[in-house]
């Protein structure tokens, strides 16, 4: 597989486009004679996309392209196994998926809930499920390979919803508009009330996302907040302790991993939207412009190799949540899910133009 050979990058945010193979719903677009419509957007090389009616010569151009025949495994192999060694190196390390609503971000992310749910292992399953079964077994790996050091670690997650500017905590759905704050002693920044959860196993984290999923759908809190208008973070710190086994000293490190399930990018409609509706779908609007923005000034900034005196972290919850995951030495991936339907077309371009943007 050529996906497996493509090294994370040194710094900067890695974009990787997934076309997703076209659906059912695609093809009721087809015409009498049942053949299914020609795709609006096809990966033209290993890192080119172009997209239907557009110069030639003018194809997109990201860290990789994904589409209909690469499986989640590719997609594991190429954003998903370098976050885990971004993360044991002790950088946080973060993958969102962005792009319009039906184009395969939660398919991206964590998998059909059938593949979670499975006892058996699934193909399908997606990044989520993935990335822990590598954490760990590579945690199992440097305890062997240190054996002298006594190495130990830790990993607490955590599942939250961010929706029309408010966090909702999925794992205990009761906790609502939970606030986020900043120790004033280390700066960093926690959500306040937030469940914590030990994970030793893969069953520990299924569980965490069946759970958690299950109170994005159909939470209380979440009644008339369809999943595509809100920011799910799945979030796992791994601390680790080791030994120095000459004084009998410790030292700690930490790191973050970050899996983040954007809500739908499609421009929210302000026209026809009144009161609670207007202000939600300004907010949406807001906080993934926001994103992009601090995306494209990290981006410059690794670039260039210059610091910006202010990146706007606070303009959102989502940014100012992830501040500490997000500068610095932070690595980030970007997902843009893209559907090749027809009628999809503008909304792949305006998905293609962000992911280019972020590079
Ligand atoms: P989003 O989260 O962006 O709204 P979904 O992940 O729910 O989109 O995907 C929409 C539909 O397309 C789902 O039925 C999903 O199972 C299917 N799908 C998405 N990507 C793929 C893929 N790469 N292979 C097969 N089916 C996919
Ligand atoms: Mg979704």
């Amino acid at each position: 597989h050529d996906a497996a050979a493509s090294p994370a990058p040194d710094s900067g945010v890695q974009v990787v486009v997934r076309i997703r193979p076209p659906c059912r719903v695609d093809e009721e677009e087809a015409g009498e004679d049942g053949r299914g419509p020609e795709a609006c957007v096809r990966k033209t090389a290993g890192n080119l996309v172009a997209i239907q009616g557009h110069v030639q010569g003018q194809d997109f151009t990201f860290d990789a392209v994904a589409d209909a025949v690469s499986t989640q495994e590719d997609i594991f192999n190429l954003v998903g196994r370098p976050l885990v060694e971004n993360c044991l190196s002790g950088f946080n390390s973060s993958i969102f998926a962005y792009g319009q609503t039906g184009s395969g971000k939660t398919y991206t992310m964590w998998g059909p809930l059938s593949a979670l749910s499975e006892d058996s292992v699934s193909s399908e399953r997606g990044l989520t499920p993935r990335v822990f079964e590598q954490l760990f077994s590579r945690i199992k790996e440097e305890q062997v390979k240190h054996a002298d050091k006594e190495l130990t670690y830790n990993c607490v997650c955590s599942f939250l919803e961010i929706y029309n500017e408010q966090i909702t905590d999925l794992l205990e759905p009761t906790q609502r508009n939970l606030q986020i704050r900043e120790d004033v002693r280390t700066s960093c920044v926690y959500v306040e009330s937030l469940t914590k959860q030990y994970v030793f196993t893969m069953k520990d984290v299924t569980q965490l996302l069946l759970k958690g999923l299950a109170n994005r759908r159909t939470g209380a809190t979440s009644a008339n907040a369809d999943s595509s208008r809100s920011h799910c973070v799945f979030t796992c710190v791994i601390k680790s302790e080791s030994k120095n086994p000459e004084d009998g000293s410790s030292s700690t490190r930490s790191s973050r991993i970050n899996l983040v399930d954007l809500a739908g990018s499609e421009r929210q409609k302000l026209t026809h939207a009144i009161g609670d509706r207007l202000k939600e779908a300004g907010n949406i609007n807001r906080s993934l412009s926001q994103l992009g923005n601090l995306i494209n000034i990290l981006a410059e900034i690794s670039q260039s190799g210059k610091q910006r005196h202010h990146v706007p972290y606070r303009d959102s919850k989502l940014t100012f949540l992830l501040q500490e995951s997000l500068g610095g030495n932070a690595k980030l991936a970007m997902i843009c899910a893209v559907s090749p339907s027809q009628s999809c077309k503008n909304e792949t371009l305006s998905t293609l133009r962000f992911a280019q943007r972020a590079k």
